[in-house]
């Protein structure tokens, strides 16, 4: 597998406008992007540190993949998500290994990057995502 960095680290957390508050005025950094990925029920903001993003993960309906993270372990780090150069060629060779996929197929995700979630069982608990960015 090609993994070049950390893309970015996916935060759950409750109210993200008041979040974001804690990330700028505290940590005194600045929301570049909020986006709205219907597909996963949750609404997003970005922030850049270096190469890598912080995204905070707001839920849109309780029954979402993080309405239920929420409910379940509270707010915290919800995934890491590593860029690779070939998403599709990744998948298939970790498939081959027998790691647990939850997406075989790489599917849209914040910001038009193709993502796709590995599951925590069989990363050693944690959600690991892989993205790359194509360009059109
Ligand atoms: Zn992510």
């Amino acid at each position: 597998m090609n993994i070049s960095h950390i893309e970015h680290i996916g935060i759950a957390v409750k109210d993200l406008e008041q979040s974001i508050r804690f990330y700028e005025e505290v940590l005194g950094m600045s929301c570049y992007a909020i986006e709205e990925v219907a597909d996963q029920k949750v609404k997003t903001a970005f922030f850049q540190v270096g190469q890598t993003k912080v995204e905070l993960l707001e839920s849109t309906d309780p029954d979402g993949p993080i309405g239920k993270f929420l409910e379940k372990k509270g707010e915290g780090v919800h995934h890491m998500a590593f860029a690779v150069k070939g998403i599709e060629g990744a998948l298939a060779k970790l498939d081959e290994k027998g790691i647990r996929l939850i997406d075989k197929e790489p599917r849209k995700g914040a910001e038009g990057l193709d993502i796709a979630f590995l599951h925590p069982k069989s990363t050693h608990g944690v959600l690991m995502e892989l993205c790359e960015k194509k360009e059109e």
